[in-house]
């Protein structure tokens, strides 16, 4: 549980602002002044300071430098709250290091504030954390952040050891320190982490160096770190560096699941929940591609319904619609492995099958062509003409899907319910 440590000579006002911490399920132990207050910090462990300008004994911003030079506070948040709020002050109680400061008279702010501050000090992480640390010392108070949090840690201390490590370790972020044992620093790591193939190319980095140097920091963020900690590590610190970056992460995970969602839904039809035309387009540079490359059969299947408007205007558009999905079904029934089926336009199909001849594609459209006939969806009659044709040596997309258009305007024109190939 978390405990805040509250300064205020007043008992009113200290229960008062007692309740904002309460109620966000924060303990609160109290003192009545600052040498009380200087006294509990002494003594105690809190993870947020809240005191008031006006404390009796001491002015809350001498207060603050008194406990920053004893030591006692400076890793933890620190609030300060004044009945009258005024600029200089609050600019004055800033520059000695308050965390933030806020008016007693409207505690909105505070509530706010603490209310924030809660939840991210309650978070707990999860995943892996690949961890490259040659000093003892370091690498176990770093696990002990670490795992205090609910994350999971391999550590390593070489370089080469951690970089073999990435192939197989399933990690959500790495930490790494820059000087190593070993030939290779923590540079070696960032870069290895970054040549990393897809999304494990994209791993958080947090690295860790005793050398706080401009010139070393800026090494650090070419390589490609997110961002840095310098030795010896605060855990505060740690912990919201580590929070900081494995929130943008899920924040991005998040993001390239849904962009993987859209691109899906664009690329389907909503009706049938076939693929749709775009898909087609998408795909056939590569089939064509691979047929002229390997000189395999790639034949293109029109399917076009016949008088559909007939079928609307005699059974209303919703029917028409059920008889699509229908038609939809039994082309879906009879596709595999590499062949595309996709709903080119409104009544119009279109099937590409890699491997497949002129010959075999007939035989294939014919059996659909009977299937479609003895179908009856919604107790409605329907049939469908096929056009069909295959691709020739150099030939185009365009070429070939207007020969195909060109067999499925004969099939129409023939008397329909029929299979023609170009
Ligand atoms: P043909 O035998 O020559 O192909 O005649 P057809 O009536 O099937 O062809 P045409 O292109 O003249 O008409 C196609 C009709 O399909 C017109 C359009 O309203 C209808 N249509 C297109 N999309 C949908 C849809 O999503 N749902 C429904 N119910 N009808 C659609
Ligand atoms: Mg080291
Ligand atoms: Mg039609
Ligand atoms: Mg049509």
């Amino acid at each position: 549980m978390l405990k805040a440590l509250l300064i205020d000579p007043s008992r009113f006002q200290r229960s008062v602002i007692a309740s904002v911490f309460v109620r966000r399920n924060v303990e609160v132990a109290m003192a009545d002044s600052a040498a009380a207050g200087l006294k509990a910090l002494a003594e105690g462990r809190y993870d947020i300071l809240c005191f008031s300008l006006e404390l009796g004994d001491m002015r809350g911003t001498d207060f603050y430098r008194e406990a920053l030079k004893r030591k006692l506070a400076g890793s933890i948040p620190a609030l300060m709250l004044a009945a009258t709020p005024d600029k200089k002050v609050f600019d004055d109680a800033i520059a000695a290091g308050v965390t933030d400061c806020f008016p007693k008279a409207d505690l909105e702010d505070l509530e706010q504030y603490v209310e924030q501050w809660e939840r991210r000090a309650n978070r707990r992480m999860s995943g892996h954390v690949l961890l490259v640390e040659d000093s003892d010392t370091a690498a176990n108070f770093c696990i002990e952040v670490m795992e205090g949090l609910g994350l999971q840690v391999s550590r390593f201390r070489t370089a080469e050891e951690a970089i073999a490590s990435l192939a197989h370790g399933d990690y959500k972020i790495v930490v790494t320190d820059f000087v190593l044992e070993g030939l290779q620093t923590g540079l070696s790591v960032i870069r290895a982490v970054r040549a990393q193939p897809g999304r494990k190319g994209e791993l958080p980095i947090l690295a860790l160096s005793s050398i706080d140097s401009v010139a070393r920091r800026v090494d650090i963020l070419r390589a490609g770190a997110n961002d840095f900690v310098t030795k010896p590590v605060l855990a505060e610190e740690l912990a919201a560096r580590l929070g900081n970056l494995l929130m943008l992460r899920e924040l991005f995970d998040r993001l390239a699941a849904q962009h993987e969602l859209v691109k899906e839904m664009a690329l389907r039809d909503g009706l049938t929940s076939l693929h749709n035309r775009y898909h087609l387009m998408a795909e056939m540079p590569r089939l064509i591609d691979e047929a002229h490359a390997k000189a395999m059969p790639l034949t293109l299947l029109v399917v076009d319904i016949d008088h559909f408007k007939k079928i609307n205007d005699q059974h209303g558009h919703s029917r028409g619609d059920a008889v699509l999905v229908a038609v939809a079904e039994i082309l879906r029934g009879i596709v595999r492995g590499q062949q595309v089926l996709v709903r080119y336009g409104g009544e119009e199909f279109v099937l590409a099958l890699p491997g497949t001849t002129t010959l075999q594609a007939g035989l294939g459209a014919e059996r659909l062509r009977e299937k479609i006939a003895a179908a009856n969806p919604d107790g409605i009659p329907v049939t469908a003409s096929f056009g069909i044709a295959t691709l020739k040596p150099g030939e185009s997309f365009d070429q070939l899907f207007s020969r195909a258009d060109a067999a499925l305007y004969e099939a129409k024109r023939g008397g329909r319910n029929q299979v023609v190939s170009g």
